[in-house]
């Protein structure tokens, strides 16, 4: 079974694809389900810059395209970027039609920059510190399913920067993901961009596994149709070679684990 549970379209600020390529894609190239988990930024500093789409529009167009491809199943998933610090806000939006996938995922560091996009200025220790301590104040809210993309920042460095000065941070983040039956997004994202490896990195995704981690969900974060699907093969090479044999469905009861 072929599942993608991270994907934008023209609903996310940053994403101009429609949603009729991208589902074409993705029957075209296998998937039997998909998620799109458009933006929900509701911190102030994102809100300026990106505006906030439309939930119901976007409810609305998930319904449409139900209808016109029912060979696939579709969910409406949503991305939250820190979510902790606006969930009553995300909530409101969504009570009426609660999304079927919530990712939550950290963008911005407390200064305000955004880690999630090319970075326009060196990624000082500070910032390490400050981005995975955002991700454990994340995790301790824990009212989602995903935690996406781990370790986001790394993808635009050709190096991973030494970052043992915050694995007791990481070691908790997991622990408490494990716990809480959070599971942990595998972004093939990065696999494109200069460092060449999977969000969370290979080194990140091997200490969850030692720690226990069986949670796995796979997402390309394509915001493009041409991204949609380029390196999932690559992807599960990967993960079989670290040793996962499964990764994650979500189902109405909780998690299902589909063979590798
Ligand atoms: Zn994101
Ligand atoms: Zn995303």
């Amino acid at each position: 079974m072929k599942i993608d549970y991270h994907m934008h379209s023209k609903f996310s600020a940053d994403s101009t694809a429609s949603m009729d390529e991208m589902i074409e894609k993705a029957i075209a190239t296998g998937y039997q389900e998909i998620a799109f988990t458009e933006h929900f930024d509701l911190i102030p500093e994102e809100i300026e810059i990106y505006g906030v789409p439309s939930y119901r529009k976007y409810s609305l167009a998930i319904e449409e395209m139900r209808r016109r491809y029912p060979e696939i199943s579709i969910l409406k998933g949503v991305e939250l970027g820190e979510y902790h610090l606006c969930h009553k806000l995300a909530d409101a939006i969504m009570k009426n039609s609660p999304p079927d996938l919530k990712i939550g995922s950290i963008h911005t560091l407390s200064n305000g920059k955004n880690i999630s996009i090319p970075l326009t200025f060196p990624l000082v220790a500070e910032d390490i510190k400050d981005y995975y301590e955002s991700n454990l104040q994340l995790v301790k809210y824990g009212d989602f399913d995903i935690l996406g993309h781990l370790g986001v920042q790394n993808r635009y460095l050709t190096k991973e920067p030494d970052d043992s000065f915050v694995l007791h941070i990481v070691k908790e983040i997991f622990s408490l993901i494990i716990k809480k039956e959070i599971a942990l997004e595998v972004n093939y994202s990065g696999l494109t961009k200069p460092l060449a490896d999977l969000i969370p990195t290979t080194k990140h995704l091997k200490l969850y596994k030692d720690m226990g981690g069986k949670l796995l969900t796979i997402g390309s974060d394509a915001h493009s149709v041409e991204s949609l699907d380029y390196s999932y093969k690559k992807t599960l090479h990967k993960l079989l070679n670290l040793g996962f044999t499964h990764f994650s469905k979500i189902n109405a009861e909780g998690w299902e684990q589909i063979e590798i």
